[in-house]
């Protein structure tokens, strides 16, 4: 692909050029590269994947179940086939390291290998006899047209908490990728075309806000999955409820772990660092707050600023890399200015990583490692998402007063505790008021048979993406009450 290249729509089971009045480059950020080019679809675009996927609809629902997951089979083993390739292009459009990229397909591939259970999890139920010769009966039915919109930090995994399930159980489906890293969906979409899904089972609109809003007003799609920010995730839940759809919307979050002293420090520096620092901070479960008890205070900030001036930064595609860049400019902007408003507030900065050289790589967007100690609980650091590899350290006397702050913050995505007490262990776990808790553990990413939890302004809706949740969310229950009276009148 050169820079010139236009990205295509990926339409009834053909590649289609979008009349996009607009196309936005799709930049490397680790070289500032431009690697192709993305259509902003108009609505009119939405709209023929949507009629397709409508089409489609009846021949993919009537399939049997067991069929349908024969070309799930096929599509892994096409991603097992290109896992490298799928890795690389997640690296090179979206920063991290190859190592990172290779765990995002990884799971993206266990999701459709859960999804290959539908058989199994779509099952109805049945009890006989709810009263003489009368059974009642409940079945589980696909829901129609689903869409996905999803945000730019894993380009490959997000729409696979999804699709995998919206596909197994008889839905047909439409992909919004994130226009900043598009070129993952593309490549995905190669292999969708290689599975011989039938035409309009799967189709893909590149775009941005004409594009998602035209999924959230058209009246043939009956439910969405979004996961970005809290903003947009509010605006997609409210928008699409009140046309009528079903929606789960996954939003924004700043999670906060903490240390007690009985922790093993040198295990906790490793997992934390890998947590607030990995993916260059830029993972909805990224530790962003640690909030240290009592005497954990002093040798976990040594331990982490230590583990935050050795991280080796560079691009995701020298493996000796630990951490790439962020996104884009702008966002390096935006963090580099929360930084300063940090600092502004009060903070002490421990590890400044602001305006680093990256030899080779001098035009890439580069943070590196950042830790500030002495947050204002109150602040921006301690409060806004910076989605960045800054890490603010919150000095606190006790578990009780610690989960008090956590529990005080608008985002309930994650939230780790570090020690070796099993009491201390369960107190959190229980008061806790997130979705995803990590015990020892700095990144508590759901593996793909369970849900991926989110409370508070962290999600909006009430059934999550993967696993027995998405089977819920993506068909319908019909309950049938029937009496067979010539049964019935023999039994009497
Ligand atoms: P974003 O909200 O900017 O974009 C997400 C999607 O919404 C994109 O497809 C984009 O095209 C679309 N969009 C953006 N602005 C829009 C608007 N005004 N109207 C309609 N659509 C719009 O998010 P992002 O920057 O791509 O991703 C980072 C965010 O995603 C972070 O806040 C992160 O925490 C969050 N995130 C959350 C989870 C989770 O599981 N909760 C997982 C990954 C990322």
């Amino acid at each position: 692909m050169s820079s010139n290249s236009k990205l295509l729509n990926f339409i009834e089971g053909e590649w289609r050029k979008s009349s996009a009045a607009t196309y936005l480059e799709v930049v490397n950020p680790a070289t500032n590269d431009v690697l192709g080019q993305v259509p902003l679809s108009p609505a009119a675009e939405v709209d023929e994947a949507t009629k397709a996927a409508v089409k489609a609809f009846d021949g993919w629902r009537r399939t049997p179940a067991t069929a349908r997951i024969q070309y799930l089979f096929k599509l892994k083993n096409l991603m097992e086939d290109n896992f490298e390739e799928l890795a690389r292009t997640i690296t090179m459009e979206c920063g991290k390291t190859l190592g990172e990229s290779r765990g995002e397909i990884r799971r993206a591939i266990e999701n459709v290998e859960v999804a290959c259970g539908i058989p199994l999890m779509m099952q109805g139920d049945i009890s006989e006899d709810i009263a003489a010769g009368i059974d009642e009966l409940m079945i589980r039915q696909p829901v129609g047209v689903c869409a996905v919109i999803a945000p730019f930090n894993f380009p490959g995994m997000i729409a696979f908490w999804f699709m995998p399930y919206a596909l197994a159980c008889g839905n047909t489906y439409i992909v919004k990728p994130s226009e900043k890293v598009p070129l993952t969906m593309q490549k995905v979409f190669e292999l969708l075309e290689q599975a011989d899904f039938p035409k309009g089972v799967v189709n893909m609109v590149n775009g941005s806000k004409e594009a998602v809003t035209a999924i959230l007003d058209h009246p043939d799609i009956q439910a969405i999955s979004f996961v970005g920010s809290t903003a947009v995730a509010k605006y997609v839940y409210s928008r699409g409820s009140a046309n009528g759809k079903r929606v789960q919307a996954q939003g924004g979050a700043k999670n906060p772990i903490i240390v007690l002293p009985d922790a093993d420090m040198e295990m906790t520096k490793k997992i934390a660092a890998d947590s607030a620092f990995g993916c260059a901070g830029q993972r909805c479960l990224a530790a962003s707050i640690a909030l240290t008890v009592g005497e954990a205070h002093r040798p976990f900030t040594e331990a982490i600023s230590e583990a935050a001036v050795s991280r080796v930064v560079g691009y995701g595609m020298d493996e000796s890399v630990q951490m790439g860049p962020v996104i884009n400019q702008q966002s390096m902007h935006r963090i580099e200015g929360l930084v300063q408003e940090g600092i502004d507030e009060g903070a002490k900065v421990v590890v400044d990583g602001r305006f680093p050289t990256i030899s080779g790589y001098e035009q890439g967007s580069f943070i590196r490692p950042t830790v500030l100690e002495n947050v204002d609980p109150r602040g921006t650091t301690a409060k806004t998402e910076i989605f960045g590899p800054v890490l603010g350290l919150i000095h606190v006397k006790s578990i009780d007063e610690a989960i008090k702050f956590l529990n005080s913050g608008q985002y309930g995505n994650m939230a780790c505790l570090f020690t070796s007490s099993g009491a201390a262990a369960r107190k959190f776990r229980y008061e806790a008021e997130v979705g995803n808790i990590g015990i020892n553990v700095g990144v508590a990413a759901p593996m793909a048979f369970f849900p991926f939890s989110g409370w508070k302004e962290s999600f909006f809706g009430t059934l999550h993406g993967q696993g027995q949740h998405a089977v819920e969310f993506f068909t319908q229950t019909k309950v049938i009450v029937e009496r067979w009276p010539k049964e019935w009148s023999r039994q009497f």
